[in-house]
């Protein structure tokens, strides 16, 4: 994303915020539970839980529609996380931003709703082969359903998108570039800014995959001036079952609903229906309420620990302290760019060794970690690994889980007789 100059940021209180984690004081086999799967999803504090647990103590009520007390408050509160969110990635109004399940469903409502009306055969759609399986299939759907065409932009041996083949790539022909902001297998950051306007040059709009950068990193979409940008809460300290789709005004004004029903429309008639203004219009039937509430608490959560700028430089030092301790480990490989251009995650795989062994053997020591293809299998092939261990960390982790990592990795290696 946009890397600042991080320097002068407040550093976060590691063993502070640790204690505002109920989870992170758990044994696993007997021993302190060392989470290092936060790319996967990310752990909630206990300002999280308690909100959506007030929610449902003093305030449960459907949203939009009672004329009562009760409801007036969770409008209030559904509407205010909303807003929260809007300010967090820098939108300009809290109408842009729609809520839905997670960033897949936020990727599939731009496939199916803009790509569904205004892709046509002979029209391109251009993703990258570090995709996750999200930012993958609905556009093959969608191609296959319009007659459009798939392409992807390469990747390199280092795992950089080869920026060499834009030009070729992006013609008037592509009407969309979807792309994360941070690989879920690299950790590469490639340089949003810069594809997002070299996709405007040709006319095309951008969908950007926030999933793994909105957690660690700032995102400000008036900067990058992507079109839409999909993430999802519980990456993020948030709950499950909700994420968002940010999306330009004047393109979901213009968009057809993705899903029908109540609360999404203006009027019905016996033969017709008139739509709700933007973001409801994406919204059908009752929302994940008490999810939105925890979503709001979650961009609080991490606003108040120091926000996005320190997450992201603690991130960065993690990094690369776990990337120069694995590189000791003999029979060890990383994959992926050095430290200074990724997140904080890190794939590996080790001679002789199954990554599903190797996570079998971390989980003994407390250690969760992620095995296989993480919804990456293009990546992967490209990259002709069947599947990769990742430790992926967050601003809870600590200097001394890396020491524990390596530790169970050996002992891995010894248990196989490598
Ligand atoms: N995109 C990326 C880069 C991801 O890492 C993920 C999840 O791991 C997703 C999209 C999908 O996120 P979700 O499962 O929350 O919809």
């Amino acid at each position: 994303m946009d890397r600042k100059q991080v320097n002068t940021v407040t550093p976060i209180d590691v063993e502070a915020v640790r204690r505002d984690f109920p989870v992170l004081e758990r044994k696993i086999h007997g021993v302190p539970l060392v989470y290092l799967d936060n790319a996967a999803t990310s752990q909630k504090p206990a300002a999280v839980i308690e909100a959506m647990n007030r929610f449902y103590r003093q305030e449960n009520s459907n949203v939009h529609r009672g004329i009562h007390a009760l409801s007036e408050e969770s409008t209030a509160d559904y509407e205010a996380a909303r807003k929260k969110l809007a300010k967090f990635i820098h939108a300009k109004s809290r109408r842009e931003i729609v809520f839905t399940r997670n960033a897949t469903e936020s990727i599939n409502l731009v496939a199916y709703s803009w790509g569904l009306d205004n892709l046509h055969p002979g029209d391109e759609v251009l993703i990258t082969e570090m995709e996750h399986h999200a930012n993958i299939v609905p556009w093959q759907q969608i191609c296959r359903r319009t007659g459009a065409t798939l392409r992807y932009v390469p990747i390199t041996p280092q795992g950089y998108l080869d920026l060499s083949t834009l030009d070729n790539l992006l013609t008037e022909k592509t009407k969309l570039f979807a792309f994360t902001a941070m690989s879920n297998v690299f950790g590469t950051i490639p340089p949003v800014k810069m594809l997002v306007e070299k996709a405007h040059a040709v006319g095309a709009l951008t969908l950007v995959d926030g999933a793994q950068a909105v957690s660690h990193m700032p995102v400000d979409v008036r900067a990058l001036d992507c079109d839409f940008l999909a993430f999802s809460a519980h990456k993020m300290c948030g709950p499950t079952g909700i994420g968002a789709l940010y999306g330009k005004a004047a393109l979901l004004n213009k968009m057809s609903p993705f899903l029908t029903g109540g609360d999404m429309i203006l009027s019905v008639w016996m033969d017709h229906a008139t739509w709700n203004e933007i973001p409801h219009k994406f919204e059908a039937g009752t929302p994940a309420i008490a999810e939105a509430i925890g979503f709001g608490a979650a961009v609080d959560y991490l606003n108040s620990i120091g926000g996005m700028e320190a997450i992201h430089h603690y991130e960065q030092e993690m990094i690369t302290a776990a990337m120069t301790a694995l590189q000791d480990i003999e029979g060890l490989r990383m994959i992926g760019p050095p430290p200074a251009d990724r997140g904080g995650l890190v794939s590996f795989v080790m001679d002789g060794l199954h990554p599903h062994d190797i996570a079998a053997v971390l989980d003994q020591d407390g250690i969760a970690v992620r095995a296989g293809y993480h919804c990456a299998q293009p990546l992967h092939d490209r990259l002709n690994i069947h599947a990769t261990t990742r430790a992926s960390f967050y601003f809870y982790n600590l200097p001394s889980e890396i020491d524990l990592l390596v530790q169970s990795l050996q002992r891995a290696q010894k248990l196989f007789g490598r």
